[in-house]
């Protein structure tokens, strides 16, 4: 038996996940898609346990969960509940909050919207992320600043506003009628201590492959030292040269950025501006795969580190 196939619409994902028995049922298929297969003793049966939602090997009698491994490992709360918060989360271009998921999936209590939400969230910083290559835009920006109600210059003071360093690949490709076009591939953004060349090198160490070429718009920042190993591209800016010009996916990921925190968040905390970047990072390189968004939020992806044999077993 194949892997069950994503639905690819919401309608299809609707007429799939309409219960909570179709999502587990879905789960267990998902993992064991020759079926049943104990993890301990290698035997092909087990007995489904549906008090405790486990498998019972035949051989060995050792107990193994579908959810191991998963967000939804130990948690009470029903399945669909967590398949429908994924998909909201994954794929609501502009993110969700707590109050508009509660009242979308009609929870009674707020708290359970919170919980649904912070765990989604934590799910979304990859730890093993590979680092961009090829040709690569970079540049930094300030975000954050004053919530709602406060307008004019004398609110843009330094410490509402967190500096932040954007790198993203430039993919080429061609047309039907073979005109060939650019888009933004990969994004990474990261809160920076300084606009120094030593955080500068930092922050491109850490997420953009040697060797690659970066196109940057002429910050002093990005000078030699901070690129050494890279191939620069630099645009000596007059004052007349629009940047965008030169860096134009870099500066547009930045101003959809700051749309989403000024439009979705009325202006952020800068202590908390990583987990903001986070988000709209894994949502902006998902944005044309949202199943594959859903089943990383859900911590069922395929892709993710193998489950070891004591995940999967219950104690
Ligand atoms: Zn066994």
């Amino acid at each position: 038996m194949a892997r069950p196939a994503y639905p690819k619409t919401l309608l299809e994902f609707v007429a799939q996940f309409n219960t909570d028995e179709a999502c587990l049922q879905y789960l267990i298929t998902h993992r064991w898609s020759d079926g049943f297969k104990c993890p301990s003793c290698g035997n092909g049966k087990g007995w489904w346990l549906a008090k405790y939602r486990r498998f019972e090997c035949t051989g060995c009698h050792k107990h193994t969960s579908p959810f191991a491994g998963t967000i939804m490992h130990r948690s009470h709360l029903p399945v669909h509940l967590w398949f429908w918060s994924a998909y909201l989360v994954a794929t609501h271009t502009p993110g969700i909050s707590a109050v508009q998921l509660q009242r979308q999936l009609g929870l009674k209590n707020d708290e359970t919207a919170w919980f649904l939400l912070h765990r989604l969230r934590k799910a979304m910083v990859a730890p093993n992320r590979g680092l961009l290559q090829g040709t690569v835009e970079a540049d930094e920006t300030h975000i954050g600043g004053p919530a709602k109600g406060k307008r004019g210059r004398g609110v843009a003071k330094a410490e509402n506003k967190a500096l932040i360093g954007g790198a993203v690949e430039v993919v080429t490709y061609k047309t039907k009628k073979g005109v060939e076009k650019e888009r933004a591939g990969r994004l990474r953004l990261q809160v920076l201590p300084s606009a120094d060349q030593v955080d500068i090198k930092q922050f491109l160490n850490q997420n953009v492959a040697l060797k690659t070429r970066i196109k940057t718009d002429g910050w002093h920042g990005y000078s030699t030292s901070a690129l050494v190993g890279y191939t620069h591209d630099r645009a000596v800016q007059s004052g007349s040269t629009a940047p965008n010009r030169y860096a134009p996916h870099i500066h547009q990921a930045f101003g959809n950025l700051k749309a989403w925190l000024l439009g979705t968040h009325h202006g952020i905390d800068p202590k908390y501006a990583q987990s903001y970047l986070d988000e709209f990072v894994f949502r902006f390189n998902r944005r044309d795969h949202p199943m594959a968004a859903f089943s990383t939020l859900l911590g069922i992806a395929s892709s993710s580190e193998p489950l070891t044999l004591r995940k999967l077993i219950e104690p």
